[in-house]
């Protein structure tokens, strides 16, 4: 591309709408424009960023098995009416009527749409499981739009809905969607935390927010530096109801007993030092002596102990050791494990099949745990304040606090839609069962801007390679002199035709004013020709990210590049 053919219309000043970085620097660089409050406009350069990112995404989404569709942005409100939800989307939902007065709404999110797909060409077991995706503009009247991309009223969304026979389909797919969001946000060069999602979560439901690291976030986290745990710093606490051990659980087997009764003995076996137990946590009970971990975190163990107490069996998240220690299928490795959310946060999942309770140490477990049989999984919710400093529930490290933006979220919705929307498949042996679905959002755009929230400094953008809307920029120091023009000249056309994306800025400018945009933009590598170039060969390559400039020799330059 030719800067003097590609508009980008820079700005040197400081818009004052502009409160956050991100939105100052998309403006200033030409990437977006203001159409109405919430609404913009991508330049070309926007609209490259956008494109890097959807790719990057629908890489990901297809590999795990994900289908592209487009769905209607006007949907009718019948289907809503149908789901409940016309009545309670309240003012976020942009509605309008065609000319017979019918009521459609601009698509706020599509569960009901890819339901009522699913309904009517889903019939037989044999179609399932299925991941449809699409990416697509979404409209909500948000109370207050700002930030620019940020918080939109027209933003960009990938939206994928799975469809699975039963929860462990579900689970598996939900599993997919953490490990495919997870590879999006790191190849967008986002630092970012998966956290389990508020008390929304409440009801079946179970759920996840991504969150990028950003002083401009709105939620507020506490995360361990030492290892993958995050949370909000309102968090979600299972509070046992009064536990009624069930009817008759079935026999446990297990693996191995611990026989430590002793403060001391139970200190040596979890290695903990006494000041971190708050309780022995071994008990008997008919006769099975079960262990749990202390981890000093006074409340969570309180409730994990009094739910151990309630159900017999107290279930403890260590995935890998649980499955190297029993080979068992372990019905919480995922996001759960993966995580290290307290597993007391498990006792509300009742999907969990033939899962593993017991010790935080190998060959203290028991198998084939399930909910509802060997205990009650029924648990209210508080709320509790993490503060940063208190010791990680995982591994024990001074937490940490930052803000953080939430770039997607994944979302088990169970059958709540299917059920409303009569989204059934029949199994092999002619039953009828309502589907289990999930769902899960990335926001394109407000990671456009997430990643200049975390790439940048004073002089404009720093784009990760991965997003950039080009990767390389060659100034050339002086346009006049025919020899810098032309090796310019030569070297942009030998760059295109391998297929690097590269900007030549041919532009009558000056030198600075072109290092300035450059900057500003955020070209990751930026290649200047020079007198230099002339007298002995070399040209300036200069990494947008780094201080320092190196003179690389033009020969061979353009294959080292590609
Ligand atoms: P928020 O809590 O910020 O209002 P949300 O929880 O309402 O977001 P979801 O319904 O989970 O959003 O939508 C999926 C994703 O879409 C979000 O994780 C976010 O990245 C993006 N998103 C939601 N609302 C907006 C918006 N107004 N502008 C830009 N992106 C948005
Ligand atoms: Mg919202
Ligand atoms: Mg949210
Ligand atoms: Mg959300």
């Amino acid at each position: 591309m030719r800067a003097s053919e590609l508009l980008a219309p820079t700005l040197r000043e400081t818009p004052a709408e502009a409160e956050i970085v991100s939105h100052q620097l998309l403006l200033r660089g030409g990437f977006i424009r203001k159409a109405a409050a919430g609404i913009y406009t991508y330049l070309p350069l926007g609209r490259r960023v956008l494109a890097k990112i959807e790719q990057i995404i629908r890489e990901e989404m297809d590999r795990a098995g994900g289908q592209e569709v487009v769905l209607p942005i006007i949907q009718p409100a019948e289907l809503w009416q149908e789901s409940g939800r016309w009545e309670v989307y309240g003012e976020e939902m942009f509605r309008l009527q065609d000319r017979h007065r019918r009521q459609f709404c601009l698509g706020p999110t599509h569960e009901e749409i890819i339901t009522a797909l699913v309904r009517s060409e889903v019939t037989s077991y044999k179609q399932l499981p299925l991941l449809l995706y699409q990416i697509q503009n979404k409209y909500r009247d948000e109370r207050r739009p700002r930030f620019g991309l940020l918080r939109g009223r027209e933003f960009i969304m990938k939206d994928l809905y799975s469809f699975d026979l039963d929860q462990k389909g579900l689970n598996q797919s939900y599993q997919k969607m953490y490990q495919a969001y997870s590879n999006v946000f790191r190849r967008c060069g986002l630092d970012f935390r998966p956290v389990q999602a508020d008390s929304g979560a409440i009801g079946g439901n179970y759920s996840h927010e991504f969150m990028a690291l950003a002083t401009a976030g709105e939620a507020l986290l506490v995360y361990c530096r030492e290892c993958d745990y995050a949370a909000n710093v309102e968090i979600a606490v299972a509070k046992a109801l009064p536990m009624i051990a069930t009817e008759n659980p079935a026999p446990l087997k297990e693996v191995a007993t611990p026989g430590q009764k002793t403060v001391a003995e139970i200190c040596t076996f979890l290695e903990v030092t006494p000041d971190r137990l708050i309780k022995t946590l071994f008990y008997e009970a008919d006769g099975q002596l079960i262990a749990a971990l202390v981890r000093g975190d006074r409340e969570l163990n309180e409730v994990k102990l009094q739910n151990h107490l309630g159900c017999r069996h107290l279930l403890l998240a260590d995935p890998e050791r649980v499955r190297k220690a029993t080979g068992a299928p372990v019905g919480f490795v995922g996001p759960v494990g993966l995580q290290g959310i307290p597993l007391y946060a498990d006792l509300e999942i009742p999907y969990l099949v033939n899962g593993v309770a017991g010790a935080n140490r190998e060959g203290y477990h028991l198998v084939n745990v399930n909910p509802g049989r060997d205990f009650n999984p029924t648990a209210v919710v508080d709320i509790r304040q993490v503060e940063a400093g208190e010791p990680c529930p995982q591994c024990g490290a001074p937490l940490a606090q930052a803000r953080g933006i939430e770039v997607g979220q994944v979302f088990q919705l169970g059958t709540k839609y299917s059920s409303a929307l009569g989204a059934n498949y029949t199994d092999a042996r002619g039953q009828e069962h309502p589907i289990l679905m999930g769902c899960y959002g990335i926001g394109v755009s407000r990671t456009m801007a997430a990643i200049v929230e975390q790439c940048h400094d004073d002089q404009g953008i720093i784009w990760p390679l991965s997003v950039a809307p080009y990767q390389v920029v060659i100034i050339p120091a002086s346009l006049k002199d025919d020899g810098q023009r032309q090796v310019a000249e030569g070297l942009y056309r030998e760059l295109a035709a391998a297929g690097v994306e590269v900007v030549y800025d041919d532009r009558d400018e000056r030198a600075g004013l072109k290092f300035v945009e450059a900057d500003l933009i955020g070209y990751p590598l930026r290649i200047t020709v020079g007198k230099r170039t002339i007298t002995s060969g070399t040209v300036d390559v200069k990494w947008r990210s780094r201080k320092e400039e190196t003179p690389l020799p033009l020969e061979g330059l353009s294959a080292q590049i590609q």
